[in-house]
């Protein structure tokens, strides 16, 4: 695609029904017919490669750069111009931005009694109801194109346009071909390999990992060994948004440096260890 993006689908918002209320697409714009959502994926090494500078021939950075924060930039160009499009055919359109601190930022107060990050409207949901992908088994959306490794980004529309089907996991997430990678490379724990978490779209009913917001967001944020930055800040009983503030402040110089250049986030290896699509199962060498 000439614009740079890999993947675009079509979801109608009816499909975000049995969602949190405040995350459908109408209760921002209560005439909006159709989510858009286009995702760019990015290469196999990048994941091949992650690992933090303690070990050899590892780099965390091509992911948090080309997987993660100019993806973010560039999928939030094309949104606009997708969106900007639309409005001069008649249908106003409005761009979401990726998650990461919005996904923080509305629910701010209530974040340490929710434990649950949640952004203005759920992309991976959206991604789903427009048949990019499905759920894997890590809380991610996985694609027949790219697994488990692309961005995303939704546009919601006064525009109909043609729904994609609903893509179902078992084709694209096989935890016993792969046993549960993305559990076992959690280096916090994040996951649950036998507790599970589900949700219905179009009486179709999708299930997977639960996982503690809170932990993972630890990781994302590098704030433990592991996790592919240098700090290591021992994690309190109970985490609060006050703890990750305060962790924050204790980071190792050299990772300030990478957040104030925009290198985010760190952990994402649910994601890079995740053999799908083709299910090449190689021996990963990173301990936890
Ligand atoms: S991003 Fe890291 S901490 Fe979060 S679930 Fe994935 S592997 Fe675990
Ligand atoms: S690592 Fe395995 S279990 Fe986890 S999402 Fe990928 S395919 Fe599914």
């Amino acid at each position: 695609m000439a614009s740079g993006a890999d993947m675009i689908g079509f979801a109608p918002v009816e499909r975000f029904d049995a969602g949190p209320e405040k995350t459908h697409p109408r209760y921002y714009m209560p005439k909006a017919r159709s989510a858009i959502v286009v995702g760019i994926g990015y290469t196999k090494a990048i994941c091949d490669v992650w690992g933090t500078y303690e070990e050899e021939g590892r780099l965390p950075t091509p992911y948090m750069m080309f997987g993660f924060a100019q993806l973010n930039w560039e999928l939030s160009r094309i949104a606009l111009k997708i969106a900007k499009v639309l409005e001069t055919f008649g249908f106003r359109s409005l761009p979401i931005p990726p998650s990461y601190a919005l996904s923080r930022y509305r629910y701010w107060e209530d974040l340490d009694k929710t434990k649950k990050y949640m952004g203005d409207l759920s992309i991976k949901h959206a991604a789903l109801a427009a048949g990019l992908g499905t759920f894997g088994w890590n809380n991610l959306i996985l694609t027949p194109s790219f697994g488990a490794r692309q961005r995303l980004i939704a546009i919601v529309t006064e525009a109909q346009l043609e729904p994609g089907e609903l893509i179902f996991p078992e084709k694209l997430c096989k935890p016993e071909s792969c046993g549960y990678a993305c559990v076992k490379a959690c280096p916090i724990n994040a996951l649950n390999k036998s507790k599970a978490q589900e949700f219905v779209m179009d009486g179709c009913t999708f299930r997977y990992s639960v996982l503690d917001h809170n932990l993972c967001r630890w990781c994302l944020d590098g704030l433990k060994k592991g996790s592919g930055s240098r700090t290591h800040i021992e994690l309190p009983e109970k985490i609060t948004q006050d703890d990750i503030h305060k962790a924050h402040a204790k980071r190792a110089l050299v990772d300030k440096g990478l957040y104030a250049m925009g290198f985010i986030d760190f952990c994402g290896k649910c994601m890079h260890q995740c053999p799908s699509p083709d299910f090449e199962i190689t021996t990963y060498p990173n301990s936890k």
